[in-house]
């Protein structure tokens, strides 16, 4: 087991008038090779979770381990950690900060103290990785790309630490429908080259139903459930007690079944889906 989170709570502003409780004994293992999609309603938690998983929030109560390194130890590893946990924050665009694309991205390796020519090499591979052409972009302004390209930028600052496990916040917010698609192949593709772990925020409950093999659903700052996405896309009480929607796959197939069209297995992505139609017709 790769990452070990037992009753992970969290107040913010504690003992003051503003005190918010945002997580309530949150438990979650995930292991190397998960791709955990992170789903629930604005406001459950989800990001105030992930964020700890690279400590930019410190943990109050509970534990938390990390590829061995434990967050509740007195003086945790937090270099180690940086190194270990790849950090996608929402809009990561924003965070862009130095005078070329170049530079922005070799900020990451830097701090991991790697060598000018491994550091170079690194970033290079990173910008060719989110699908941008290296001379192209590295003297430019990151400030002068297209938003889509900002965010790929930022992106190739987070792969270029070889995190061995990548966390995404909303990384697909505010892209249009081929923006949305370029970073979820890249995310796949960043799986299966260098950082096989995943965890990813989402609203596009598409996306999660196709891409990942684990989620966990947030609601008023606990997990209301974790499941493969079939058991929780099928999970009619849940998902109406937790206001979700559903896959698109899925709600087809429950469309179906109202009108006696009853599929040898349930889907959740298209592939399944076509696959299922196909044994129903051939049956
Ligand atoms: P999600 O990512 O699921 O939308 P968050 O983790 O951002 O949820 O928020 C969980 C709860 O914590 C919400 O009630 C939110 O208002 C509150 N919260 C989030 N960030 C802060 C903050 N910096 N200060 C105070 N309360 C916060
Ligand atoms: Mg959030």
């Amino acid at each position: 087991m790769s990452i070990e989170i037992k009753d992970l709570s969290y107040v913010y502003s504690p003992g003051t008038p503003y005190a918010c409780t945002a997580l309530d004994k949150v438990s979650l293992t995930v292991d190397e090779g998960d791709f955990v999609g992170i789903i629930g309603k604005t406001g459950s938690g989800k990001s105030t979770f992930i964020q700890h998983l690279n400590a930019l929030i410190r943990l109050q109560s509970g534990s938390l381990k990390v590829f061995g390194i434990d967050l509740s130890a007195k003086k945790p590893d937090l270099k180690k950690l940086r190194g270990t946990v790849g950090m996608v924050m929402q809009y990561p665009e924003y965070q862009l900060f130095d005078e070329t694309v170049e530079k922005d991205v070799s900020y990451g390796p830097k701090n991991l103290g790697l060598s000018e020519e491994e550091i170079k090499g690194r970033v290079r591979e990173a910008i060719g990785l989110v699908g941008l052409d290296y001379d192209e972009v590295k003297d430019r302004s990151p400030f002068e790309l297209s938003g889509g390209q900002k965010r790929r930028v930022a992106i190739a600052g987070v792969i270029a630490m070889k995190p061995r496990v990548l966390v995404l916040d909303e990384p697909t917010a505010g892209l249009d429908p081929r923006g949305k698609r370029e970073i979820l192949s890249l995310v796949h593709k960043l799986k299966e080259t260098s950082s096989p772990t995943v965890l990813i925020i989402s609203h596009d409950m598409d996306a999660v139903a196709e891409h990942c093999n684990k989620v966990a659903l947030f609601s008023k700052g606990k997990i209301a459930s974790v499941g493969s996405p079939r058991e929780i896309f099928y999970d009619d009480a849940l998902l109406n007690e937790t206001e979700m929607d559903r896959p698109a796959v899925v709600r087809i197939v429950k469309e179906m079944e109202q009108r006696g069209v009853i599929l040898p297995e349930r889907p959740v992505t298209r592939a399944e889906f076509v696959a299922a139609v196909k044994r129903w017709r051939d049956a």
